[in-house]
């Protein structure tokens, strides 16, 4: 098998949202499509995938030095001994002369290319990639569907608390039943109101996650720590800096209930500080890698068995992302679940119309591979992405 070409295309989001750190009006996100001289039904079989949600898109890293160190490899290289890529190899290849530490963009960019070859496998073979993911990793794959809570909650420029119900209303009117909003953006008061209307929706806390983003400093984190306990919520998500471990350590001393971190560390090592400092415990915190985000599946498996081997289980991970790539990748390796984003983070956002929610459930479509090309809001740029080829 050769890989005859690599493209990238820098898709913009739609809407604008923000959380307590970020607003996403100007973010965009690395759509790739790796074609392979490969025929299925006289159509040239590609990979396609993306770079998850969150970190903009990464033509820069991805045209400049990842697309030559792929295009000059000897392919053979790069394969299984079955004629599918190795994505390990694969992912080497990718990091060719990159030096150790600084997981950022780079991470994502490597990750989007890395999953794409994921895409092609499962198209090698005519299956959805959850079970090309589940074999390649042993794993026999969920059949009655993924836990799945449907996040947003967002800051919007107009009408907090109101808009903010309606959203839950919404989501509730789609089968889900349990949410995540954001906290941080605005006094702790406020915040306190905000919650108190989306439990109104939520039912209990139980069903309702709040998310940070990084934004608290210690005093913050600590005031929030002690406001919210008494709610026994879902989780309590990105409280500090995600590199500030002991401030999670310490906030998780002191609350409690469930704190979720791990969506914005990229690498291995810095799941493992994360572990080593973070003090997080077992069978209640939930990690949140993202492997979109994270260098791509490989990367991230090396993370999962890292955390299995320290004692922290498969249902507590959760990955941050709610979108197709991450629901074959938590069917495939049984999962805590996954993340939806039913109204936002469009066109990349949430999951395409044969992923069947029912019972707080998804299930992953039969599309080859990903299924991106099954999700209606993404069908404009894969056409574009992938013009003029075959
Ligand atoms: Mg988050």
């Amino acid at each position: 098998m050769k890989i005859k070409e690599i493209r990238h295309l820098s898709v913009p989001m739609t809407g604008n949202i923000a959380n307590a750190v970020v607003n996403f009006s100007e973010h965009t996100i690395s759509l790739v499509a790796v074609f392979t001289d490969q025929l299925r039904n006289g159509q040239a079989i590609y990979g396609l995938a993306f770079d998850s949600i969150g970190r903009f898109s990464q033509g820069g890293i991805i045209h400049e030095r990842m697309i030559p160190r792929l295009l000059q490899t000897d392919p053979e290289s790069l394969l299984n001994e079955d004629g599918s890529f190795d994505c390990s190899r694969v992912l080497r290849c990718l990091m060719r002369n990159e030096k150790p530490g600084g997981h950022g963009d780079r991470a994502a960019a490597a990750a989007a290319l890395e999953l794409a070859f994921w895409d092609i496998n499962a198209k090698l073979r005519n299956e959805p990639a959850y079970q090309t993911i589940a074999r390649a990793f042993g794993c026999e794959p969920a059949r009655t569907g993924m836990p799945v809570y449907a996040a947003g909650g967002y800051y919007y420029p107009q009408d907090g608390v109101g808009r903010l119900k309606d959203e839950l209303k919404h989501y509730v009117d789609l089968g889900y039943s349990a949410f995540k909003m954001k906290i941080g953006g605005t006094s702790l008061t406020e915040d306190m109101a905000r919650i108190e209307a989306a439990l109104a929706v939520a039912g209990n806390g139980s069903n309702l996650a709040v998310d940070a983003n990084g934004r608290f400093n210690l005093q913050e984190a600590t005031a929030y720590a002690k406001a919210i306990s008494p709610l026994n919520l879902r989780w309590y998500e990105e409280i500090g800096d995600p590199l500030d471990f002991d401030l999670n350590r310490r906030i998780a001393e002191i609350y409690d209930g469930p704190v979720a971190t791990g969506e914005n560390l990229f690498s291995f090592v810095d799941a493992r500080n994360l572990v080593r400092y973070g003090g997080m415990r077992r069978n209640r915190d939930i990690f949140q890698m993202d492997p979109g985000l994270s260098y791509g599946l490989t990367e991230f498996a090396r993370i999962l068995t890292m955390l299995e081997e320290n004692g922290y289980g498969k249902p507590f991970i959760y990955p941050h992302g709610g979108h197709l790539i991450n629901l074959h990748i938590v069917t495939a390796l049984g999962l805590g679940g996954c993340e939806a984003y039913p109204g936002v983070f469009q066109p990349f956002g949430g999951y395409s119309t044969e992923c069947r929610v029912a019972d707080a459930k998804i299930h992953p479509g039969d599309s080859a591979g990903f299924g991106l090309e099954a999700k209606a809001e993404l069908v404009p740029h894969i056409r574009k992405i992938l013009e003029g080829y075959g």
